[in-house]
């Protein structure tokens, strides 16, 4: 072989030549320094294009699994926030809704019993320092202390129903 076998130097590294061709080559080779290098080229060449296509499809295959990992985890996740969140919910307007008519019945009882008192001290006082107007203070408080009753059971009765 008197040519140079350039051509025939890519086959013989992708390993797609005949055995013959193959032995051609490689008694080429064996006597020519310029198309050992060439080969040795074409070899780095190779393991570069080799590497530089899996690092990149490394990194593609490897965003897509992420990706699809991350959405179906975040799926799963979504789903199961959303029961949770759903129960949260639900639980926290119970509690709100417990706490707020509490909160409501407590004050209004508090206060009730407040003016309750009030009332009843303050007539008691006045009862004693002003004798003539006994009769009508008792019936007054009285008065007040029913209103103040029924309008307490009213409200327990409306909010337990
Ligand atoms: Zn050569």
């Amino acid at each position: 072989m008197t040519k140079h076998p350039e051509e025939q130097l890519s086959a013989y590294l992708d390993d797609e030549l005949t055995q013959d061709e193959r032995k051609e080559i490689e008694a080429h080779l064996e006597t020519c320094e310029s198309c050992q290098e060439l080969l040795e080229a074409m070899a780095v060449n190779n393991d570069d294009l080799v590497q530089t296509f899996s690092l990149i499809e490394a990194p593609m295959d490897l965003e897509v699994r992420v990706m699809q990992s991350i959405a179906s985890e975040e799926g799963r996740q979504f789903a199961g926030n959303g029961r949770i969140l759903a129960l949260l919910l639900g639980l926290l307007t119970l509690g709100l809704f417990y706490l707020l008519t509490g909160a409501i019945i407590g004050k209004l009882i508090h206060g009730w019993s407040k003016l309750a008192i009030t009332l009843i001290y303050a007539s008691s006082h006045f009862i004693l320092s002003v004798p003539a107007l006994t009769g009508g203070t008792i019936v007054l408080s009285l008065f007040i202390l029913v209103t103040s009753f029924i309008s307490l059971r009213r409200l327990l009765q409306t909010s337990a129903s």
